[in-house]
């Protein structure tokens, strides 16, 4: 296996990948030459300087893993990855403590003005009066945000003797309570909070979340940070409320336009502004490289990833109780491919019983995917890239959970619609992968080897006209199952058999009396 390093990372990941691969080292590699050298590679590794656009994705045939030893992929055209079925990897827990410290830094800034202190005693100043501060002791401090980095600040503000508002839709009552912290609605956090910070992604949801309206509703005390990302602070608003003393200060790491070309905020006095520096420390780009090189040799090694941005990850837990439900699920995409006539349109996929209360099932149903799409497209699809390929070719896939599963602890129903009919089929694992209805037909078989599966009237003669026709082709029939509804109606009929049944055979065996159907099935 063989690693590009693009851009330039700590040695000690270079080390660690080291012992899985081939590592070329060249940061200061152009767009141009990338395109070239690229083709070679199995991994590539970039912090923010490297652009892997859809250009170099599709120059890349080897290409399995783009990592960012670091958190954003703006750099990275992760579609284009997808597509492809190449992962995406980041080290997003690198700079999670380096962001909250550098968070901290800046709230200390603004609360002593540290920044105008030291400027103030470069220029041979001693005005010990003008930089009167606040202490955090006892303010309000609202947390917008409440994730990785968010958490590691609402850790640190409590140890300055801090009172935490916390503004997160999509945290839990519980996980509140756990961190010592109160949720409010946004509108209340501006109102409360003596300093306010944001760690939210930049989204539709989020962009110009602090506007003119929120910067109106703070304290005219307060101070507002942002070291998540430009474009959520509204900064035409924030120069306003600055300039017209809506508000106490501001510090901002990001910035709408980075750099900040001609921003009226560089002339203010009460703002702190860093350059995009939240996740530089020694730690956090030691930490971002060692991460994306281990999780480069745990995929090169077989291994599971944890930080896969285009893929469900799964914990060891959940993946130790999945894995036989992967296998099965394989299996059964593989039958339903084979088995339904004309073109997939409709992909319902149940999971019952106890398999329903495991979370993630979302990878059981990639698996069907991939096992459906693999065989009938050149291009390959994997776990990454098949819902996207599915969506693509207009495939439309339900999941859903069902409490009851009959006889059985778990089963997965399947249901495929084509534009040429329907099939359906239900498996379990009972140590081993077992198909246990087909078509609504109870049967009991081990999905591998070579299956027929036929349709026919349950009428007299017709399973020994099916056998005479195989045994007059010398194929041997190794199982036979039987599955119906009423007397003389239709039935299924599942042969396991020990040698490939040429297609015209399948055809004669389709002229009998009374035979409907019947597919060849190799699993
Ligand atoms: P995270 O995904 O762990 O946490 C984000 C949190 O925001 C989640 O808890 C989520 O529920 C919450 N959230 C999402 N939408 C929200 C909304 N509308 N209102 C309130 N809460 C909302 O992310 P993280 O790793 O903590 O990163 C936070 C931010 O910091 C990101 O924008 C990231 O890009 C940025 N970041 C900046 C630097 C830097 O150099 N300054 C470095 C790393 C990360």
């Amino acid at each position: 296996m063989k690693v590009l390093v693009a851009d330039s990372i700590n040695e000690k990941g270079i080390a660690e990948l080291e012992k899985a691969a081939e590592v070329v080292v060249d940061t200061s590699i152009r767009p141009d030459e990338l395109l070239e050298t690229i083709k070679d590679f199995d991994a590539i590794i970039v912090r923010s300087r490297t652009k892997v656009t859809r250009e170099v994705i599709e120059a890349a045939p080897r290409l399995k893993i783009i990592a960012r030893a670091g958190v954003g992929v703006d750099n990275i055209d992760v579609d284009a990855a997808t597509e492809k079925g190449i992962m995406v990897i980041n080290a997003p827990e690198s700079t999670s403590i380096t962001v909250a410290e550098h968070t901290m830094g800046l709230m200390l800034a603004l609360a002593r003005k540290i920044h105008l202190a030291d400027k103030s005693v470069k220029e041979g100043k001693w005005e010990k009066n003008e930089f009167m501060g606040i202490e955090l002791n006892n303010k309000i401090l609202g947390v917008i945000g409440m994730g990785r980095i968010g958490s590691q600040v609402v850790t640190r503000a409590k140890s300055f003797g801090m009172n935490v508002l916390v503004h997160d839709p999509y945290i839990s009552e519980e996980a509140a309570d756990e961190m010592g912290v109160e949720i409010a609605e946004l509108e209340t956090l501006l109102r409360k909070s003596d300093i306010i910070t944001i760690h939210v992604p930049l989204t539709k949801e989020t962009e110009h979340l602090i506007s003119d309206r929120e910067l109106n509703m703070m304290k005219d005390t307060a101070f507002i940070i942002n070291c998540a990302r430009g474009g959520i602070v509204d900064e035409d608003a924030l120069y306003r409320a600055l300039k017209e003393g809506d508000i106490a200060g501001a510090a901002l790491d990001v910035f709408e336009e980075e750099p900040p070309k001609d921003s009226p905020l560089l002339e203010l006095d009460n703002v702190v502004l860093t350059p995009h520096i939240g996740a530089s420390t020694v730690e956090a780009q030691r930490d971002a490289a060692i991460i994306v090189a281990n999780e480069i040799r745990e995929v090169f090694e077989g291994g599971t990833p944890q930080n896969v941005l285009n893929m469900p990850v799964l914990d060891p837990e959940t993946f130790k109780t999945l894995k036989p439900y992967i296998r099965l699920a394989e299996k059964i995409g593989s039958l339903v491919v084979q088995a339904t006539p004309g073109k997939i349109e409709n992909l319902e996929v149940t999971y019952c019983g106890e398999l329903a209360e495991i979370p993630q099932q979302d990878i059981l149903t990639r698996t069907i995917l991939q096992s459906i799409l693999n065989p009938i497209l050149t291009e390959p699809v994997n776990l990454v890239n098949a819902p996207m390929i599915a969506k693509k070719r207009g495939v439309i896939v339900t999941e859903g959970k069902r409490a009851e599963s009959g006889d059985y602890k778990s089963l997965i129903v399947l249901v495929v619609k084509s534009d040429e009919g329907e099939f359906s089929v239900e498996g379990t694992y009972i140590r081993e992968p077992k198909i246990v209805k087909i078509n609504d037909y109870n049967v009991d078989v081990k999905p591998e080897g070579i299956m027929l599966i036929a349709k026919y009237r349950d009428l007299p003669g017709t399973i020994g006209a099916i056998g005479t026709k195989l045994g007059e082709h010398n194929i041997n029939i190794a199982i036979m199952q039987v599955g119906r509804k009423e007397i003389g109606g239709e039935a299924v009929m599942v042969l396991k058999v020990d040698q490939e049944v040429p297609s015209h055979v399948l055809e004669e065996i389709k002229e009998l009396e009374n035979v409907d159907d019947i597919v060849a099935i190799e699993l």
